[in-house]
């Protein structure tokens, strides 16, 4: 069965990100985790011998969600895929809630959503899987579908608990439906992945200055909350598979006046 892995949400046109951001709650941006983790989840699909696409929007091109919506049903619908999951990371308003769930439709997504919430239920607290009529990634699309909600994005507790897990692996599991040996995952593709950083910062504020300074010249730039033995604040611009195509970045800032710096998936 070949399936498609899509990462929810995107960044509009004006820099602003249509998904929930926990960074204020010291949790992560609901997308940029996404979009960290989903070559690793198609990596350890592809070792279990699955055809693999992952399906990410282009960003600053869509005005509004809705552009979002039609860019990737075309692709989801069109590509003659059995399975689809989307990657997502709730969110409360408290800020207190906690645990993963698993959203489907159909009888078949039923059954794929349950795989899915018992991986990520042997680490996260279980909130069982939620039948939702009403989500277009659910009752729009051909394939099979689920959208996989692994924690709470704005819960310091749940993205620190996500921080210790390999969550990509218990997706990939879940999808598969067994086990994945987790060598062949995280070396083809989890160190596989180059991000390439233009500062970090223990105040936020002066990220979010090196964050504008590159938007108004063009680049990408996104607040990534790490932590090394305190939170760290990186500003990143990419997230590439090979070497090469980050290198190349590295040098367009560096000849743009900016600090740049090649950081492995792994080691941060
Ligand atoms: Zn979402």
């Amino acid at each position: 069965m070949k399936i498609i892995i899509t990462v929810g949400h995107s960044i509009l046109k004006n820099g602003a990100s249509t998904s929930a951001d926990g960074r204020p709650f010291d949790g992560v941006l609901e997308y940029a985790y996404n979009k960290e983790i989903v070559e690793k989840v198609a990596g350890y699909l592809r070792s279990a011998g699955h055809e693999t696409d992952v399906l990410i929007c282009p960003e600053k091109k869509f005005t509004n969600s809705t552009e979002e919506k039609s860019y990737k049903l075309s692709r989801v619908n069109n590509g003659g895929y059995g399975m689809v999951a989307e990657l997502h990371l709730n969110a409360s308003a408290g800020h207190n809630a906690r645990g993963c769930e698993v959203l489907y439709l159909s009888e078949k997504g039923r059954l794929a959503a349950q795989k899915i919430q018992e991986r990520l239920a042997t680490v996260f607290e279980d909130r069982g899987i939620q039948k939702r009529p009403e989500l277009y990634m659910l009752n729009k699309t051909v394939p099979t579908a689920v959208m996989v909600e692994s924690f709470f994005c704005d819960n310091a507790k749940d993205c620190a608990l996500a921080g210790k897990t390999n969550v990509a692996l218990l997706i990939a599991e879940g999808i598969h439906g067994g086990k994945i040996a987790e060598a062949h995952g995280s070396k083809e593709e989890g160190k596989g992945l180059y991000h390439v950083q233009a500062g970090g910062f223990s105040v936020r504020q002066n990220a979010e200055k090196l964050k504008e300074k590159l938007l108004e010249k063009g680049f990408d730039a996104l607040i990534v909350t790490a932590n090394q033995g305190g939170v760290v604040y990186q500003v990143q611009t990419g997230v590439y598979n090979k070497k090469e195509n980050a290198q190349v970045m590295e040098q367009n800032l560096r000849a743009a006046g900016f600090d740049a710096l090649i950081v492995q998936s792994g080691t941060i």
